[in-house]
């Protein structure tokens, strides 16, 4: 009995009359009756058959990035494309001229053409764009060439004072040390002690904490440290002021 009681619909604008059986059925398709678009965070409110069109335009509806397939909210779509979207193209900054996704220009910009690398050759220190290397190296081969001449001799020079560290020349002293040794009427002494082949000695002095005397012997002047049990000679060094004593 009550499934035949008359009824209308509610909804403003809507006209059907039917039973109470049959208004659930309406209810659920009525045309006139008020809803809230499904899109996540979207407000709008609108009549059932107004609804397609608004989801048509809607911008909280989700589409599908048309580079990379990741759903993505109408407003948001834009920027996305422009700063997120892994797949969308930009030119190289470096202006190249390629294409590239945000993935690829990373690795593209080591090898991008117009990037500034140092030229290699040593010494040669000049900065290039990738794509002249070429031409570089083809401009600049006498300098290069001497630029590597010079590195091997310095490179052989350094293997040698290696393997041989004592070869390096310059004076190798540790201590240095001056003495005044006055020989009266030098000439005659000498002759006197050469032909006894006996060497001419100076008086002992203390340097450096150690007992030397000088020592001439045919001609050669040394120095010999008192208390070692071999001669230890040391280097002297010419003075022409002192050449006469
Ligand atoms: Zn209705
Ligand atoms: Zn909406
Ligand atoms: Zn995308
Ligand atoms: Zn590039
Ligand atoms: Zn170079």
């Amino acid at each position: 009995m009550i499934s035949k009681f008359p009824v209308h619909c509610l909804s403003p604008g809507c006209d059907w009359k039917g039973t109470y059986g049959n208004a659930a059925n309406h209810h659920s398709s009525c045309p006139k009756f008020r809803l809230q678009c499904q899109n996540e965070e979207c407000q709008h409110v609108c009549q059932r058959e107004d609804l397609p069109m608004h989801a048509a335009s809607c911008v909280k509806r989700k589409v599908p990035c048309p580079e990379c397939g990741m759903p993505i909210k109408n407003e948001l779509m834009d920027e996305h494309r422009e700063k997120g979207c892994p797949h969308s193209v930009e030119p190289c900054p470096l202006s190249c001229g390629e294409l590239l996704s945000r993935s690829q220009i990373n690795l593209h910009l080591h090898n991008c053409p117009e990037k500034a690398v140092e030229c290699q050759v040593p010494g040669c220190k000049r900065v290039i764009k990738r794509k002249n290397t070429a031409a570089h190296v083809v401009e600049s081969a006498v300098s290069h060439f001497r630029l590597q001449s010079g590195e091997i001799q310095r490179l052989r020079r350094e293997i040698h004072e290696k393997s041989n560290p004592q070869n390096q020349c310059g004076p190798k002293e540790k201590h240095s040390a001056s003495f005044r040794w006055t020989i009266e009427k030098f000439l005659e002494f000498h002759a006197l002690h050469r032909t006894k082949q006996e060497p001419l000695t100076s008086k002992a002095f203390i340097k450096t904490g150690q007992r030397w005397r000088g020592v001439i012997d045919n001609n050669s002047v040394f120095l010999q440290l008192r208390a070692a049990a071999n001669p230890v000679t040391a280097h002297i060094r010419y003075n022409p002021k002192i050449s006469k004593t």
